[in-house]
């Protein structure tokens, strides 16, 4: 039985997804820089939850957004003197190739933000409809007081959350007469291009809303599994989740949220905006894919990530004896219902406890004989990914 940690809930509960097939939303890239460890982690991580539900028999529908306009890329764009969209276009088809270098599951949709306008803007009617979003000039913006639930997701106090909001790239486009601090853009109205029409005027989305009607769009009112870096649970998601709800009114909106922790450097969270990051495509030029693989899933995935070399250089030696030990993965091999491999499933199934599954599989595979090797090897290549 699968045991996943809900954020909401602050517990690791029994997964029950909805119906039949298992929905899956992981907020995806803004893409204005190269891939670098924080984001593969992630990826990674939830590209192991998919590879186990689908090895267990379960079908899952995966989708993952492209943020293929916001502030950020906006910003870039114009410090290098490129297009915005191409920029993005660019970034976006670089990150494709890292992750297919790493053997990434890819989602079974990408949307992309600038081609779902129309979903973002009628998921806006709905909520002014409804009385949970006002109108600022050319602007609209959710009320968070209509949202009882809100700050269920952060548990931060108000106080907190205005701190976090100050730090964001978009804050200093805020409307100053909005009705409360915390009340968030639904929809822009800027003068600057790019933007597009609307009933409120030209403008442009805010980066919450594009979430939520993709998700809507693409998976339906509720999903079972929600997703992202762990520095997305506040604004991000809290925004996300009461503007989703406030639209439906089916509550919760999402059976689990998971968030895995972000990549450090030096102690620092490696990010695009601070410029400290180690990209895939170097950390590749040391590190085979599997061995890269091994080094980001071998570590507790909800807690911090320190990146350092020595570790990675280690992760590939036992990468590689591992590999050795259990042989080249083969057609034929199939899960086996052997104690060895129970226990490593175990492992993973309880909250994807993968450094567990990792030590039991390199036990196990030094003495297993061929069968149990077989089954091994599924579970090492099929759902891990690191032989
Ligand atoms: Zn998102």
């Amino acid at each position: 039985m699968l045991r996943l940690y809900d954020t909401r809930r602050r517990a690791i509960l029994p997964f029950r997804p909805r119906g039949r097939v298992v929905t899956l939303y992981v907020c995806g890239v803004t893409p204005y820089d190269t891939t670098h460890l924080g984001h593969a982690r992630t990826y990674l991580t939830f590209d192991v939850l998919v590879r186990l539900l689908e090895a267990r028999g379960r079908t899952v529908r995966y989708a993952q957004n492209v943020t293929d306009i916001d502030e950020s890329i906006l910003q870039r764009a114009e410090r290098d003197g490129v297009p915005w969209d191409e920029l993005g276009k660019s970034e976006e088809k670089k990150f494709l190739e890292d992750m297919a270098r790493l053997g990434w599951r890819k989602p079974d949709v990408m949307p992309h933000a600038t081609r779902e306008i129309r979903q973002m803007q009628d998921m806006i009617l709905r909520l002014l409809d409804r009385g949970a979003a006002y109108c600022v000039d050319g602007s609209v913006y959710f009320s968070v007081a209509k949202a009882p639930r809100y700050g269920e997701l952060s548990r931060l106090s108000p106080a907190k959350m205005r701190a976090i909001l100050a730090t964001q790239d978009d804050a200093a486009l805020d409307e100053r007469r909005r009705r409360a601090p915390l009340d968030f853009a639904l929809w822009r109205g800027v003068p600057n291009a790019p933007t597009w029409p609307s009933p409120w005027g030209r403008g442009r989305p805010g980066w919450h809303i594009e979430c939520s009607a993709m998700a809507l769009h693409h998976l339906g009112e509720t999903v079972d599994i929600h997703g992202g870096g762990a520095d997305l649970i506040y604004p991000h998601h809290e925004n996300e989740v009461a503007q989703s709800e406030a639209c439906t009114g089916r509550c919760p909106a999402v059976g689990w949220w998971m968030h895995a922790g972000l990549v450090r450097l030096d102690m620092a969270k490696m990010s695009k905006s601070d410029g400290n990051m180690v990209f895939v495509r170097d950390a590749l030029t040391r590190a085979s894919p599997e061995a890269l693989r091994f080094y980001l899933l071998d570590s507790p995935y909800r807690r911090p990530f320190d990146h350092e070399e020595p570790r990675l250089a280690r992760a590939a030696v036992r990468q590689a004896e591992l590999a050795r030990h259990l042989g080249r993965p083969k057609r034929t091999d199939a899960l086996g219902r052997d104690a060895a491999t129970g226990k490593v499933l175990g492992a993973l199934e309880a909250d994807l406890n993968v450094p567990r599954a990792i030590g039991l599989l390199e036990r196990a595979s030094r003495s297993a004989d061929d069968r149990v090797c077989a089954s091994l090897r599924v579970v090492a290549h099929r759902v891990l990914g690191v032989i």
